[in-house]
């Protein structure tokens, strides 16, 4: 499948929608949090980034779901192309990359430089280019999917993103992300508030992913289980049911898809400074893990997860 990113360039639509989007730079909208600056000149809002890109790593990454990576997981070929951002647009106390997003750890980067390391991925042999925490730099990225189609690039995009999202701006990626990968991290607005600093977080998040699905559908599959398109929901389980599982599954089942890829993870670990709140100061249980796959199974979701059968040591 071609990505729809090339209609968009040879059309000339994409032109438009990088002005459009680096519009949204001059008082900055581009997350919930309307934080209304210049980035363009220099102001920074709360993901404390401007105008230039800050990149912390690229390189083929083996540890994203079997869709993304392929079948070469156990022997390095293949692999998702990622290209992780620095900062972040959410304050998530028990960040896993703290050192990137809170910490500013990364490096600037030209748009022509993280072009030419999506041509490099492809180049690899990587199945997908994919963007870790785009948000807030989402004019800068598409700017340079623009630069890097002269180059070659042919393969899919994914928006790796928090969840955290204005519809708006992802209304302006239709046609241009072909795979959305957003997390849904809490359904509670008082934790969202607590661990996120984001008290509106489910009722932005639920609106984004609507319009995601609206324009890329259930997760598709080429012959070799390679993801082409679609949506990819990410639900991270944290101890105590401190997520809010059953709504956010309840939310897929009933107002998305019973197809919907959903990756229910069990890797929580506390980290930054969750040390500092008893109730996320541990790992989750496999009881409580299992928990979350008995609702997702009940509310007949069926994609993307499995029973934990191993106790972890
Ligand atoms: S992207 Fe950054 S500056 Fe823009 S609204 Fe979001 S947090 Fe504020």
């Amino acid at each position: 499948m071609e990505p729809g990113y090339l209609k968009l360039y040879e059309s000339g639509e994409l032109d438009e929608r990088i002005e459009k989007l680096y519009k949204i730079l001059e008082s900055c909208e581009l997350c919930p949090r309307k934080c209304k600056v210049n980035r363009l000149k220099g102001e920074r809002g709360y993901c404390r980034s401007g105008e230039e890109l800050i990149v912390s790593a690229i390189h083929p990454h083996f540890g994203e779901e079997d869709p993304l990576v392929g079948p070469g997981r156990f022997f390095g070929a293949g692999g998702s192309g990622t290209i992780f951002l620095t900062n972040c647009n959410l304050g998530c106390i028990y960040c896993q990359n703290y050192e990137i997003s809170h910490l500013g750890q990364g490096s600037p980067m030209s748009i022509e430089e993280v072009a030419r390391g999506m041509i490099l991925l492809q180049n690899m042999g990587c199945y997908n280019i994919n963007f870790v925490t785009p948000t807030h730099f989402t004019p800068q990225l598409v700017k340079a999917i623009k630069a890097a189609i002269p180059k070659g690039l042919r393969i899919p995009i994914v928006y790796n993103c928090g969840g955290y999202e204005n519809v708006e701006t992802i209304k302006l990626l239709e046609g241009i992300v072909d795979i959305y990968m957003p997390d849904i991290k809490y359904s509670d607005s008082q934790n969202a508030k607590k661990y996120s600093n984001a008290p509106d977080y489910f009722e932005r998040c639920k609106e984004a992913v609507k319009e995601m699905y609206r324009q890329v559908g259930d997760l598709k599959l080429d012959h070799r289980g390679i993801a082409e398109r679609g949506l990819l929901i990410r639900h991270l389980i944290l101890p105590n049911d401190l997520a809010g599982s059953w709504e956010v599954l309840k939310f897929i089942a009933e107002e998305i898809s019973k197809d919907s890829y959903v990756n229910i993870m069990f890797q929580y670990r506390p980290m930054f400074k969750a040390k500092e709140y008893e109730e996320l100061n541990r790992r989750p249980l496999l009881s409580e893990y299992n928990r979350a796959i008995d609702m997702a199974l009940e509310l007949g979701l069926h994609r993307g997860f499995r029973r934990e059968l191993l106790l972890r040591v």
